[in-house]
């Protein structure tokens, strides 16, 4: 159990990686085992994420916990429903859906308030670009962890997410209906 004169030290990780590398089941995990040992912990998903439950987050094989969604709030709302359940640990998942500047001070907050973050997202969008905070969450990480999924097309290992189907827009929201993990060397721009 954690002691009670456990100092609060605030960090973050960051957890990034494409789609189907294993980002969402790697935090589950996370819940369990800190839950476990007496941490408290909240998780938190943008509103747009509802491809299998609005109010978890669920991997693609089928591993979820329970979620604080989040839409478009002030980041101080944010902090304050986050703050008021006395959490020390707090998990982001599709870090790359929230805005960027606001989640940058929502999460440079929290670490100063002394709370471990974990941010998990994508680093790059369908054109191989910088997706939202992920990148630069990266570079202010004080642990990083990249995580890889296995190329779609040729079998080594895939940095990328490639959209099959849909729109043009860098935020379409789908799993395996609109996207394949690849790596650089297949990865194709969707046009
Ligand atoms: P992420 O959150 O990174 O999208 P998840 O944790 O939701 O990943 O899902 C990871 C799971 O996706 C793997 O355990 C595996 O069962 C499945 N999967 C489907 N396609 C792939 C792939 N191309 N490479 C690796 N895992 C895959
Ligand atoms: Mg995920």
């Amino acid at each position: 159990m954690v002691s009670k004169n456990h100092k609060k030290i605030g960090k973050l990780t960051v957890i990034a990686g494409p789609m189907f590398s294993g980002k969402t089941g790697k935090l589950v995990a996370l819940v369990e085992v800190f839950t476990r040992m007496g941490h408290k912990v909240l998780t938190v998903k943008p509103a747009i994420d509802s491809r299998y439950s609005k109010n978890e987050i669920y991997s693609h094989d089928h591993r979820k916990t329970p979620a604080l969604v989040v839409d478009g709030l002030s980041p101080d709302h944010i902090i304050d429903a986050i703050t008021q359940q006395g959490v020390d640990k707090v998990i982001f998942d599709e870090v790359q859906f929230f805005d960027k500047e606001k989640v940058l001070e929502i999460i440079r907050k929290l670490k100063k308030l002394g709370i471990h973050v974990i941010a998990s997202g994508l680093m790059y969008d369908y054109m191989r670009k910088p997706f939202g905070a992920t990148p630069e969450l990266m570079g202010l990480a004080d642990e990083r962890l990249e995580l890889m999924a296995v190329c779609q097309k040729c079998g080594n290992l895939a940095r990328h997410s490639e959209r099959v189907r849909g729109g043009k827009f860098q935020v379409d929201v789908g799993a395996a209906d609109k996207y394949i993990a690849v790596c650089e060397r297949c990865h194709k721009i969707y046009k």
